[in-house]
């Protein structure tokens, strides 16, 4: 079965490929057509669109707490 993939404003995700600063861990700051994350190491912002964000993401490491009591 193919999951979608779960992530959220706010979570921290880990990505396949990792930033030039050395950190693959980058915060979700935008969600929309597009997704706007931010590098958890050198808080470089980047947009890039969902399918690829969705693709190059490998997995959610820390939810937003306040999201998961709202669901
Ligand atoms: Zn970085």
């Amino acid at each position: 079965m193919l999951e979608r993939k779960q992530f959220d404003l706010g979570d921290i995700v880990m990505m396949k490929k990792q930033h030039p600063c050395g950190t693959n861990e980058m915060e979700i700051i935008r969600m929309g057509m597009d997704i706007r994350i931010k590098c958890v190491g050198c808080k470089h912002s980047v947009l890039i669109p969902r399918a690829k964000f969705e693709k190059n993401m490998k997995k959610v490491l820390r939810s937003n707490p306040k999201d998961q009591e709202d669901a």
